[in-house]
């Protein structure tokens, strides 16, 4: 895993304090808290143990599990390594701004396939837009904010504005479409686990379905370049740690290895020592 990624560099931003908010219509939002700091940080460098965070969120964020559980785990998860970035991961390109209204990947969130840039913004900047005058593909933003929020546009200034306008401090998720998101980022490993499990027991049938059902689930994939180092290298091009979390998940649910596996017994994430490995080391057998 960590040669898939050894020539890409990726930096997120997370805040030390966000805040859990209610719109006018209720829709809870969870956002940087007012003068929280900004800090920015590599999600590469600790790929694996952010993905396993994620996977044992998702966990937490199945149904049967009490919503108080949910909005802590997601809570952590955030505090931990900021936001997931969904504005840039739902649209067919993180270079909409670029573009004269926003198109989008079919998702459980949005179910237009394309909207304008302005209505698709306010789902992420419910208490407060940025000084943004969009006409046509032309865009003017005007950064204004702290000290802080002006660095910050500064220091992402060659990535797509999409990308640079979620981490000022105005930009929040919405909870629910976060719950959904790490449910969704687990459930491959939630159907590779069954598979195992159940493939004594099914025929042929059973079997199709359930590989139907993970080939189903594809998710939007980062972009690549190859870059000329002493020899040609593969560069991934990651716009949110959501994009980063689907590919890695993704790597490390296929590795021969050290495979990320569900324990049998107490259905945690973990990484497993040898692919035929069932329990996780607290359960150990
Ligand atoms: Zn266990």
């Amino acid at each position: 895993m960590k040669r898939l990624v050894e020539h890409s560099s990726f930096y997120w931003v997370r805040y030390d304090r966000y805040e859990l908010r209610r719109d006018a219509n209720s829709l809870l939002y969870i956002m940087p808290a007012a003068n929280a700091k900004p800090e920015i940080y590599n999600p590469l460098e600790v790929a694996e143990q952010i993905t396993l965070d994620a996977l044992k969120i998702g966990m937490k964020c199945m149904n049967r599990q009490p919503t108080a559980r949910k909005r802590e785990a997601v809570t952590g998860f955030v505090h931990k390594y900021g936001l997931l970035g969904l504005m840039t991961s739902l649209p067919t390109t993180p270079h909409f701004m670029n573009y004269e209204a926003v198109y989008l990947f079919r998702n459980h969130f949005i179910e237009q396939e394309a909207m304008s840039t302005e209505d698709y913004l306010s789902n992420f900047f419910p208490f407060g837009k940025l000084d943004i005058e969009k006409k046509g593909t032309e865009y003017e933003w005007n950064i204004e904010g702290d000290r802080d929020m002006r660095a910050l546009a500064l220091t992402f200034s060659e990535q797509p504005t999409a990308m640079n306008m979620s981490f000022q401090r105005q930009y929040a998720e919405r909870f629910d479409w976060l719950v959904t998101q790490f449910r969704d980022l687990t459930f491959n490993l939630l159907g590779a686990f069954l598979y195992a499990e159940d493939y004594k027991k099914l025929d042929e049938d059973g079997r199709k379905l359930y590989q139907r059902g993970i080939a189903a689930f594809g998710s939007v994939a980062p972009t690549y370049h190859i870059s000329l180092l002493d020899r040609p290298v593969l560069v991934w091009d990651f716009y949110s740690l959501l994009s980063e979390l689907q590919m890695v998940s993704s790597v490390m649910l296929t590795d021969e290895e050290r495979p990320v596996r569900l324990c049998r017994k107490c259905m945690e994430p973990f990484v497993a020592d040898s692919p035929n490995a069932a329990y996780c080391p607290e359960c150990g057998i």
